[in-house]
């Protein structure tokens, strides 16, 4: 395993949990990495590359990557239920998917009132078992990244999709919504906005958005993936990973030796490792946090 020395910038003494003085470089073979998941229940983490249309899989009992699904749908996001269902957003289907218990894939949402939807990115399950995922167009505009074709919804929005199969538009005002992810209460929604170049915060204490101000500006590069640890603390990718108190205030920078960060996840048995996909790589550190539920 390839390791290199973590630098954590830290700008705000609050900050206190920085952990390895190295990143563990656990795969360097992707085209772009994204959509990490840790599967507590298998002891692997999901990742997916999404130019090579393939899932791959890291095994945390003996460091080995293999290729858990290829062709992918050209999945992009991906997160866990609260049954451990693997859910995932797949921008070549344009389609947001779970794998059932019996290996089978059901449908959670691919079109709004008749319409296909864009390019499903990323997803979280709230604790009543709703699906919210955002719908950039990334995987409609080239086929890099899945299949051109044309954008039959009106703009880039947020969906929550009901245990009854409902599908709700609840943000209709993003330029490219990303990353999403709750607090530890699941009060507030984080959500990045790519092209905004910011993240905002939302009211989600009944099922539906509501504030939806400006939390954080991204401070170099591109906001896309975010995850909550215990303490409410937002940690986010864009050109490196950024940790945000909850009152918004940048308190360090992970600097990451990629052109680029994409998304994280925070795994391990005690959830206190965080996992990190950039450029065409996959990174992890331990910390002195645990991640929240948001999976
Ligand atoms: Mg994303």
């Amino acid at each position: 395993m390839h390791k290199t020395h973590a630098k954590f910038e830290v700008h705000d003494a609050r900050f206190a949990v920085a952990g390895d003085d190295h990143l563990e470089c656990l795969f360097s073979d992707g085209r772009w990495t994204e959509g990490p998941v840790y599967v507590p229940s298998g002891k692997y983490l999901l990742f997916s590359d999404i130019p090579n249309d393939r899932v791959m899989r890291w095994d945390e009992t003996d460091g080995s990557v293999s290729v858990f699904a290829s062709p992918a749908r050209y999945a992009n996001g991906h997160t866990l239920d609260r049954q451990g269902r693997l859910i995932s957003c797949e921008q070549g289907s344009r389609s947001v998917t779970r794998v059932e218990f019996d290996g089978s894939t059901t449908v959670v949402a691919d079109r709004w009132k008749g319409l296909r939807l864009n390019s499903p990115n990323d997803a979280v399950v709230s604790k009543d078992g709703a699906v919210w995922f955002t719908d950039p167009p990334y995987g409609i505009t080239s086929d890099y990244e899945g299949h051109r074709a044309e954008q039959e919804i009106d703009g880039c929005h947020v969906y929550r999709v009901d245990p009854s199969g409902e599908v709700a538009r609840v943000a209709d005002d993003f330029e490219r919504p990303n990353g999403l992810a709750f607090s530890p209460d699941e009060s507030v929604l984080y959500i990045a906005d790519t092209r905004g170049g910011h993240l905002r915060r939302f009211d989600a204490r009944d099922g539906s958005l509501s504030g939806g101000e400006v939390f954080a500006e991204v401070p170099a590069g591109n906001f896309d993936g975010l995850r909550v640890d215990v303490e409410g603390r937002v940690w986010a990718a864009a050109e490196n990973v950024y940790c945000f108190d909850p009152d918004g205030s940048l308190l360090a920078t992970l600097h990451v030796p990629q052109p680029a960060v994409s998304n994280l996840v925070f795994g391990g048995p005690k959830r206190n490792r965080l996992f990190v996909t950039a450029t065409d790589s996959v990174y992890s550190i331990l910390l002195n946090t645990n991640g929240a539920w948001s999976l």
